[in-house]
């Protein structure tokens, strides 16, 4: 579907144990035992066969990799977490270069830096960052990388009130096109920084990943409240009048879903259609309880989990529900209004779902997302107040056409009340058109000039691709 495929290539032994002693990872081939479990992403929608897995140790075998991919003329994917949906980590026939070696944080308590490498997650770096007290913020599941997280943008828990983790994001270190390192900062190479704010794994491999990050926790006010899957067009009006009224420090989303057999919700309701919001406050708790007491007040909830829990347990809370393997499918929105109109269409989409599995999110945006500006990175679609992602998801091949289908129609439903592009962290294969609408011409051309400078071949076109 996303990738092409590529002839496999013959390659000489000789030259495969050239690589291999030049490595202090591993060389992963189709012959070795792990090779199948090494070349399995998230998303079982999509099953590819490498003809080499480069497992780094560190950014001297990321830089060998990239030389022996571009001499040989092979295509590179890049993994990280291995959660991209249009299945970007993985490829028929190249070089896959395997970042989840290299997962050290180095954290900088009293500069409040944290210095990550490439291949961790959200669980490696908050497990770092939280023994001080600080957090940056990640994924609503632990077990997305902290690098194609960022690199294309990053929403989370924190971002009314710290910014999206690309925001945060203040300096890199790139293995360019060229086999270079090229360190990307405020004060050198700041063009490329702006570009790696949002525009994805375009201009190189990011070996390490330098944030600012922020004092939470470690106990915060958050979690989920549940609601009768019939109360979904009340709920969400209520969202609609609630979420202009909240501050930065309570960030929020409602998830329009059927309940899970999960053992916090009761199992008369398993199977059946519920609404959740979920609620996080980066602040002082007191003040958390006040916040999200219209919430509760709008009485008879399934389950209220909203209490003062670890910020690292709210991180893995949903970790769970997001197993790998299922087929997945999302598509993305940014909505400027929650009009009578949209809420009637989203509840009529949420009736229409064919699987219990496939759900929908309208995440609260605004905030110090709104504030840092296109000067500050590429990242578009940041003054909408939400942002949409409809899930479309079955646990094999079977109905997952008709789930994929499902949400197509769900975005166009929204079109009266979106913005033409959508969030590319969030969106199958985009293709030119669609990721032009996502960054806003101005900061596309700016990211194609930057592709040109650093990628003018496209060796890294396995991502939300600007063409140079
Ligand atoms: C279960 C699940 C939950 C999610 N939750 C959220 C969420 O809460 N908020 C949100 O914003 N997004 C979320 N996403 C989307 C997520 O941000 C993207 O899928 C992202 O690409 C995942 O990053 P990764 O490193 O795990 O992915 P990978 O599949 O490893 O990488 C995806 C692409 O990112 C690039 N990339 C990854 N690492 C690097 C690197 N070090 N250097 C250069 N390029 C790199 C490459 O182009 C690669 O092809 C979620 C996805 C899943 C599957």
């Amino acid at each position: 579907m996303a990738t092409q495929t590529i002839t496999p290539h013959v390659l000489g032994e000789a030259t495969l144990s050239e690589l291999e002693q030049g490595l202090r990872g591993r060389l992963i081939r189709p012959q070795d035992d792990d090779y199948d479990e090494a070349r399995s992403i998230w998303n079982g929608a999509h099953d590819r066969r490498p003809a080499l897995i480069v497992r780094c140790a560190g950014v001297a075998d990321v830089m060998r990799a990239v030389d022996f991919a571009r001499s040989e003329s092979l295509q590179v994917a890049v993994r990280g977490g291995g959660h991209s949906i249009p299945g970007f980590s993985s490829c028929d026939g190249g070089v896959l270069v395997d970042l989840s070696g290299m997962t050290s944080v180095h954290v900088d308590p009293a500069g409040r830096t944290a210095v990550a490498e490439g291949g961790c997650t959200w669980a490696d770096f908050d497990h770092e960052t939280q023994a001080f007290g600080l957090a940056v913020t990640g994924g609503l599941v632990s077990t997305t990388g902290i690098g194609g997280f960022t690199l294309g943008g990053g929403i989370g828990w924190l971002m009314r009130k710290c910014g999206l983790a690309c925001d945060n994001l203040i300096a890199a270190d790139v293995v360019t096109a060229d086999g270079r390192l090229v360190h990307a900062g405020e004060d050198e190479n700041a063009e490329l920084l702006w570009g790696l704010r949002g525009g994805g794994g375009n201009f190189g491999i990011a070996t390490s990943l330098t944030f600012r990050v922020h004092p939470v926790g470690p106990m915060v006010l958050a979690g989920p409240i549940f609601f009768a899957g019939d109360r979904a067009e009340e709920i969400l009006r209520f969202y609609r009048d609630w979420t202009p009224t909240l501050p930065d420090e309570l960030t929020t989303l409602v998830n329009l879903t059927t309940a899970p057999p999960a053992p916090f919700l009761p199992e008369a309701v398993h199977g059946k259609p519920i609404v959740g919001v979920v609620a996080v406050h980066a602040g002082e708790q007191e003040r958390g309880r006040e916040l999200v007491q219209p919430l509760k007040d709008l009485g008879d909830p399934i389950a209220d989990l909203i209490g003062v829990m670890p910020y690292v347990a709210m991180q893995g809370l949903l970790d769970p529900l997001w197993a790998r393997g299922a087929h997945n499918y999302f598509r993305s929105a940014f909505v400027d209004e929650l009009t009578d109109e949209a809420v009637a269409a989203l509840v009529a989409r949420y009736r229409a779902k064919p699987a219990p599995t496939s759900e929908l999110h309208l995440h609260h945006f605004g905030g110090a997302v709104a504030r840092y500006g296109d000067h500050h990175g590429a990242f578009g679609g940041r003054s909408a107040p939400y942002v949409f992602n409809v899930i479309a998801r079955s646990p094999g091949a079977e109905g997952f056409d008709a789930n994929v289908a499902w949400a197509r129609g769900t975005t166009e439903a929204l079109e009266p009340v979106s913005r033409e592009g959508g969030y590319t962290n969030f969106m199958g294969d985009a293709g030119d058109e669609r990721l032009r609408a996502s960054y806003g011409a101005a900061n596309y051309e700016r990211l194609v000039a930057l592709k040109r400078r650093y990628d003018p071949e496209n060796l890294f076109r396995l991502n939300q691709n600007i063409r140079p």
